[in-house]
């Protein structure tokens, strides 16, 4: 996927701000954050939305799922709370069409969404 940018920040192709790093996933700081604390993981594999998981490759959601938590932690927001958030598609807010997986926190979150 050679012109997808969450590619070329797995691939180290444009630099990021990387907080994590393991076999499956990345995680990096947003570059347009939405709270203090705005990081963005991602499967290395490239799956563009949510509608792509498989069952050969639904086993990275709980990885990012898992590491958002540990980063959480290690960001000092699992005490008060933070929000995990996918958009899906063009009605869901989708940019970036490799999945990922918002980790938002350090403020109050309101809901609905807008
Ligand atoms: P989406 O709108 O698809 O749910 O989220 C895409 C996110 O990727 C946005 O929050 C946007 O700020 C972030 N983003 C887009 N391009 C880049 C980039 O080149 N580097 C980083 N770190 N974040 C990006
Ligand atoms: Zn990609």
């Amino acid at each position: 996927m050679s012109e997808c940018i969450f590619c070329k920040i797995v691939n180290k192709e444009v630099p990021s701000n990387i907080v994590y790093e393991d076999d499956l996933v990345v995680a990096f700081r947003d570059i347009n954050p939405q709270a203090p604390v705005h990081i963005l993981i991602v499967p290395k594999e490239h799956i563009p939305t949510l509608l792509d998981v498989t069952e050969e490759n639904k086993h990275l959601i709980s990885r990012a799922y898992m590491v958002a938590k540990e980063i959480a932690k290690k960001e000092g927001i699992d005490e008060k709370g933070y929000r995990i958030v996918t958009n899906c598609g063009k009605d869901g807010g989708q940019t970036v069409y490799h999945l990922h997986f918002h980790l938002l926190g350090g403020r109050f979150m309101t809901w609905p969404p807008g």
